[in-house]
């Protein structure tokens, strides 16, 4: 049983065609990344999933869980499991990052028929997860995401995910602007929650990241279509020689 299955869907915006067919099949366990090069639409696809406003598809489909994802609303999406952490993520200003994450949980609890955390149980979980993420104390009482380091945002988007333990993750460059270390503390995290009934998608446009965070299926994304799949070996090969064998090729 699939978690995501994407079947062969098309996106245009203003009359410009960006996705022309893609498809893409994520199974629990798995860890997909997703390269190409800059402007192949593959933040378009993470909008796609996540429900943005002004990315309807012209046509395909998207099952999520065995749900028709186009039919759930963005907050029903992350009810049932999905996790998206964008490129550039959004500032909340005035809104804590403790009381911000804490309401994150409790909604997706509530979903999952648990019982909500307490204020107390709930920092204590924070806080743990938070050191393994080299996130400080006084970090999590400022607004989400203002002021944050390229770094520490990133480093926040991981503490979400851990915190809400979705069934699909999906990364969009989560490794842009970060140093070596930022890199092994992101991907630690991510490495950690990766499980067999939850499955990830990274996308990226360097190899660097799959030297920490391993795929089983490599794909590349470029003119709107998936022009290659196969192995972590692929990234290496685009390592070594760009992009342009592979789009030029097909
Ligand atoms: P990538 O993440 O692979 O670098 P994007 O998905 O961000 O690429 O963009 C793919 C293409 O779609 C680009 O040409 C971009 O300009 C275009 N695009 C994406 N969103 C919009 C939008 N809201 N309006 C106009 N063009 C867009
Ligand atoms: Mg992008």
């Amino acid at each position: 049983m699939s978690i995501l299955n994407i079947k062969n869907i098309h996106l245009s915006i203003e009359d410009k065609s960006i996705l022309k067919g893609v498809s893409l099949n994520v199974n629990p366990g798995e860890v997909h990344a997703i390269m190409g090069p800059n402007g192949s639409g593959k933040s378009t696809l993470s909008y796609i999933l996540s429900g943005k406003e002004g990315y309807e598809l012209s046509s395909g489909n998207i099952y999520f869980d065995n749900n028709d994802l186009l039919e759930l609303s963005a907050n029903e999406r992350s009810n049932q499991g999905l996790f998206l952490a964008f490129q550039y993520p959004v500032e909340l200003p005035g809104v804590s990052s403790m009381n911000f994450l804490r309401e994150a949980v409790n909604v997706r609890r509530k979903f999952l028929g648990k019982k909500e955390l307490n204020h107390l149980e709930f920092v204590k979980e924070a806080r743990r997860l938070a050191s393994s993420m080299f996130i400080k104390d006084e970090m999590l009482k400022r607004s989400v995401n203002v002021g944050f380091s390229g770094g520490e945002k990133k480093r926040f988007e991981i503490l979400q995910m851990m915190l809400l333990e979705p069934k699909l993750a999906i990364l969009d460059e989560t490794d842009s602007g970060l140093d070596v270390d930022a890199l092994k503390i992101v991907s630690n995290g991510v490495n950690n929650y990766k499980g067999k009934d939850n499955a990830v998608i990274v996308i990226t446009h360097y190899q660097r990241l799959l030297d920490y965070i391993v795929p089983d299926y490599v794909h590349i994304l470029a003119d709107g279509v998936i022009k290659k799949s196969g192995g972590p070996e692929l990234a290496k090969i685009i390592e070594k020689n760009g992009y342009a064998g592979i789009v030029d090729a097909a």
